[in-house]
Formats: C-alpha cells, sequence, structure tokens
C-alpha cells in the first residue's frame, strides 16, 4: 500500500508536466524505432519524475526482496498526445509481485478537458487485486452488444482480419492502452482486441493490474497471461485480448490464422 500511495501522488505530479509541456506549445518530438513510435518532452520528463520520486522513497525500487518490480509508461498514448486528442493520453503505473500484476495507477490528466474551462481536469485511478479500483465508476457495457476498442495508430491487416471475424456491432479506435481499459470499465466497449505485437509490458501492467481488480481478464489473443518478472521481454508479442465481462466469448472466437501469425 505504500508503494502504491506514493505511485498516485507520482502520477499526480506527472499529470501535472503532461499539461505543461503541452501549454508550452513545444512537444519535441523524436521518432523511437520508426513511424508511430514517438517520444516527447513529456515523457522524458515524467520517467525521469516518476522514477525519482519512486527511488527516492524506495531506494530498491526496481526490485524489492527480487519480487517487486514497478513498470512505468510516463505517457501511454504519445502518438494521440502529439495530436491533440489529449483525453486518449494516461500515466501507467504498474506493481508486480513475483511476475504478477497486483496493482496500478492510471492517471488520465486530460480527462474531463472538454467539459469546459471551470471544469477540474485530470483523474487518478488506482486499484489492487483482491481489494477493488478506485476513483472509476465501473458501468456495465450495452447488453447483448459486442463493442470492439482498438488501436487508432498502429492499425494492419491482421488486426482488422481479426476484428471482422468477431463480427463486431461497432468499432472504437483510440490511443493508448491505459485509455483502452477505462473504456472497458466505464462500458464504452465490450473488449479490447489488438492482434499485433508492439504493446509492451508497461502498457499492460497497470491496467490489468485494474482490470483484473474488478473483475475483468487481460491475456494474449492465444489467452496466455501476461508475466511481469524483470526478466521478462519486455514485447507483449502475441498481442492483446481484455473484457470486463465475456471474456470466453471473445477469447473462443480469435481465428486460428490470426493465432498462428502471433508468436508469443
Ligand atoms: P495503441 O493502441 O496503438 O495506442 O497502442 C497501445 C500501446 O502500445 C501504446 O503505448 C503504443 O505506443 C504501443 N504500440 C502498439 N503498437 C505499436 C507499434 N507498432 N509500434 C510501437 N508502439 C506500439
Ligand atoms: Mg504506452
Ligand atoms: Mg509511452
Amino acid at each position: 500500500m505504500r508503494v502504491v500511495a506514493s505511485a498516485y501522488s507520482a502520477a499526480e505530479k506527472a499529470a501535472a508536466i503532461v499539461r505543461n509541456v503541452m501549454a508550452t506549445g513545444d512537444l519535441g518530438i523524436v521518432e523511437k524505432t520508426g513511424a508511430n513510435d514517438l517520444q516527447t518532452k513529456a515523457d522524458r520528463l515524467v520517467q525521469m519524475s516518476v522514477c525519482a520520486s519512486l527511488a527516492q522513497k524506495f531506494p530498491k525500487v526496481t526490485i524489492i526482496g527480487e519480487e517487486l518490480v514497478i513498470w512505468v509508461d510516463p505517457l501511454d498514448g504519445t502518438k494521440e498526445y502529439t495530436e491533440g486528442l489529449l483525453d486518449h493520453v494516461t500515466i501507467l503505473i504498474g506493481i508486480a509481485y513475483g511476475g504478477k500484476a497486483i496493482a496500478g495507477v492510471i492517471n488520465q490528466p486530460y480527462y474531463n478537458y472538454e467539459a469546459g474551462p471551470d471544469a477540474v481536469l485530470g483523474r487518478t485511478i488506482w486499484g489492487v487485486l483482491g481489494i477493488g479500483a478506485f476513483g472509476i465508476q465501473l458501468t456495465e457495457a450495452p447488453a447483448g452488444k459486442h463493442i470492439i476498442i482498438t488501436t487508432r495508430s498502429h492499425s494492419s491487416a491482421l488486426v482488422n482480419e481479426c476484428i471482422s471475424a468477431l463480427n463486431p456491432d461497432s468499432v472504437i479506435r483510440v490511443g493508448g492502452a491505459g485509455n483502452k481499459i477505462i473504456q472497458l470499465i466505464e462500458g464504452k466497449a465490450s473488449a479490447y482486441i489488438f492482434a499485433s505485437p508492439g504493446c509492451k509490458k508497461w502498457d499492460t501492467c497497470a491496467p490489468e493490474a485494474i482490470l483484473h481488480a474488478v473483475g475483468g481478464k487481460i491475456t494474449d489473443i492465444h489467452g496466455n497471461s501476461f508475466q511481469y518478472n524483470k526478466e521478462v521481454k519486455h514485447m507483449n508479442s502475441a498481442g492483446v485480448l481484455a473484457a470486463l465481462r465475456n471474456y470466453d466469448y471473445y477469447a473462443s472466437r480469435i481465428p486460428n490464422t490470426v493465432k498462428q501469425s502471433l508468436v508469443p
């Protein structure tokens, strides 16, 4: 709980940085590995700020007793941040114990940004496995509808083939792994499906802990759970499948051709 409390205040400090960098008008964008893998000044400053404040309180922050690992995504949805889709952006701090995501904090710095100048910007959502999630109201998605939420900026033929195979009633394309899990919990979508590599452990750790804390499920598209020990491969090579309810329905409909293309 002390680590969660520190992550909560680190995420709120980070949200102020994210808003300040945007307000200066100079995002300092650099391309990391290629197209659509961006880093801004906000990513760099938040990375330093979160790591410094956690490291100060927990000198052995990466690993405590060889088992506690903290996965930080300083800015999730960087592509959308650079394009002004501000409510897609989150800061993710995930806490793993024994390789399992047990707690997470998601800050959404621009929550409420369309509500006018008087609205309070931002919110911090946190959750602990076995305790629950706070700062968010769990809402059921429309019954009997299959609303799929997926990537906005990292689509591929396989991503779309997989979605079509599920015969969705509608498809929502937004940025950020954190944002998509929030939308599942708030009932805006029924399943998050991303049949592609690209998403990393720091994208899924905090969202996984919060989704699991409210009874949902997230795995790769084969149904394998994610591991978060320090030796694990960063890339979620076999994609992402998540739902608050009816996870089995979506898992059972992933085509074999899609599964064969994505090796864990
Ligand atoms: P998205 O749903 O496209 O916003 O992706 C969720 C997270 O995974 C973001 O942090 C992305 O940066 C990351 N991601 C997904 N696909 C890729 C990719 N092809 N290249 C780089 N990052 C990716
Ligand atoms: Mg990310
Ligand atoms: Mg990021």
